[in-house]
């Protein structure tokens, strides 16, 4: 099976020197990428900047922007079996990135942000065959937003998480995940390493790819 996994944050730049960005680790994208290579697949992961090693065996492919993850995640998914959106994509960009450093004077800086492409809205729609799975990070009703999520960006399975909880933060090890499949069915896991949820996510994974694959024999 080849899976596409994504991972970690964007920068979306202003300046030559200054980004906007966001506080993913990509520590879960990675144990997601790892625990799948462990399980005997080919892995390509799509990475922003992150500062954990490549695990062995996977296929790194290293971006900055949402535009470029975008345009990386459509290379890629054709010929995939599974795409996991584990990347925390910057929702929005500077309209204009000026090509010096901009000044500082003492006055206010006004900063327009334009809304980015929705990557998984936009690749669903060549699903098929395919699994794909989302994340949701929300800071309040994780599961009301995930159901919401997991129609419009047309998913088969979607893992929240409240990031404001204890233990389901960005930078830390674990995680408490509470997953949703397209037939409604909420299952909240107990708190563990991002190690063993990239383990159970790989495996949920698995049995969905081979349930889509028994689906279009
Ligand atoms: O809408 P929200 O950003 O909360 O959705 C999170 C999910 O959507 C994640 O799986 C993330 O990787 C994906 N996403 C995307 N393109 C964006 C923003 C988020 O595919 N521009």
């Amino acid at each position: 099976m080849k899976v596409l996994v994504t991972a970690g944050p964007t920068r979306e730049y202003i300046d030559p020197v200054r980004f906007i960005s966001n506080r993913s680790s990509g520590k879960m994208g990675y144990a997601i990428a790892e625990s799948f290579v462990e399980r005997g697949h080919e892995v390509v992961l799509v990475s922003g900047p992150v500062s954990i090693i490549t695990p062995k065996g996977v296929r790194l492919i290293h971006v900055i922007s949402a535009s470029e993850m975008h345009e990386a995640v459509r290379a890629e998914f054709a010929d995939s079996d599974a795409l996991i959106m584990c990347a925390a994509v910057a929702d929005w960009r500077p309209a204009q990135i000026s090509d010096s450093k901009i000044k500082k004077g003492g006055a206010r800086l006004m900063l327009e942000l334009v809304p980015t492409a929705d990557i998984l809205t936009d690749i669903s729609k060549f699903k098929g065959h395919r699994v794909i799975a989302g994340f949701a990070a929300e800071t309040g009703n994780p599961e009301l937003e995930g159901r919401r999520k997991l129609i419009d960006k047309g998913l088969d399975v979607i893992f929240c998480n409240d990031v404001m909880a204890a233990g389901a933060g960005f930078e830390c090890d674990t995680n408490r995940i509470v997953s949703i499949d397209r037939a409604g069915k909420l299952n909240e896991w107990p708190l563990m390493s991002k190690k063993e949820a990239g383990n159970r996510i790989a495996c949920l994974i698995e049995s969905a790819c081979a349930e889509a694959h028994r689906l279009t024999a």
